[in-house]
């Protein structure tokens, strides 16, 4: 099976439209890619950095686990050096020499390049979790989707949109949740995660919308398929829809308990729900 080499990855990006100077919000499954000359990790990475050049950005997700604070793991601690368990790209990022991460203890961000240090600045316990999406976008960032279209669909711009609305905070009678992690002066602070993105299978239906408006551009990159249009007007067009409808992102699973019992915003499905839970349940035993 024929391997892509770098030189064709780099094609494959400047085919997409990224140029040089562009800021890239990359969400990726590097499983699809396929075989590459050279270590996967190295070649991709390269890629991506060659592409928009020095003056150029990329920025993915560094998230970690946090708990039900019942039972929160006291030696999971956060800090700048625990591994991220969003996918490869984060790891691969995370560990570059020249990465820059936010401080966040349960949704931090991790970017590299000429405005990897000003979109990473001031996202820590204090602020939201999408925080660098709405300034990565204000910068003129893509959203870019490298082989999870429609395994994990949706640019982070409906998150950053949900929590513009103020829909991340609407969580309904659920337990706390958080993470111990260290403060400023290195001290072991107690996390309350207060804002959720929740689940984002529902994300694909966003995608005929973008369609309509003009911006969504297709390609792939390896094997990967991939999407990818200006932030601001992925931005736009999922901030009318949920402001319209804030339920407009939740999946289609009828036992989806992020979707269908947990914002208060959509009361509705409540009690259906825990009828199908209870009815899945017995049908198990
Ligand atoms: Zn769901």
């Amino acid at each position: 099976m024929a391997k892509f080499t770098k030189q064709e990855l780099i094609n494959d990006l400047q085919k997409m439209g990224v140029v040089e100077g562009d800021i890239l919000v990359i969400a990726a499954d590097l499983g699809e890619v396929g075989m590459v000359e050279g270590k996967l990790s190295d070649v991709i990475l390269d890629a991506l950095l060659e592409t928009v050049g020095t003056s150029g950005t990329i920025v993915a997700p560094c998230f970690t686990n946090y708990y039900y604070i019942q039972t929160i793991d006291k030696q999971d601690v956060f800090d700048i050096h625990k591994a991220p368990n969003s996918g490869s790209l984060s790891r691969i990022m995370w560990k570059h020499p020249k990465s820059h991460r936010s401080l966040h203890p349960t949704n931090s961000f991790v970017a590299i390049g000429d405005k990897a240090e000003e979109i990473m600045k001031g996202h820590d316990e204090h602020a939201l979790s999408y925080d660098p999406i709405g300034k990565a976008t204000e910068l003129g960032a893509k959203m870019f989707l490298i082989g999870c279209v429609a395994s994990s669909p949706g640019f982070f711009t409906v998150h950053y949109a949900q929590q513009a609305l103020g829909l991340t905070q609407k969580r309904f009678l659920k337990p706390k949740r958080g993470v111990y992690f260290k403060d400023a002066k290195n001290e072991t602070q107690l996390f309350i995660k207060k804002d959720f993105g929740g689940c984002a299978k529902g994300c694909y239906k966003f995608y005929s919308y973008y369609v309509m408006e003009g911006g969504l551009t297709t390609g792939n990159f390896g094997s990967a398929n991939c999407i990818i249009m200006n932030g601001k007007r992925a931005y736009n067009v999922a901030y009318d829809l949920l402001k319209t409808n804030p339920r407009f992102a939740l999946c289609d699973n009828p036992l989806c308990g992020s979707c269908r019992a947990s914002w208060s915003f959509n009361k509705r499905d409540y009690i259906l729900y825990y009828f199908r839970k209870l009815f899945s349940s017995i049908k198990k035993h």
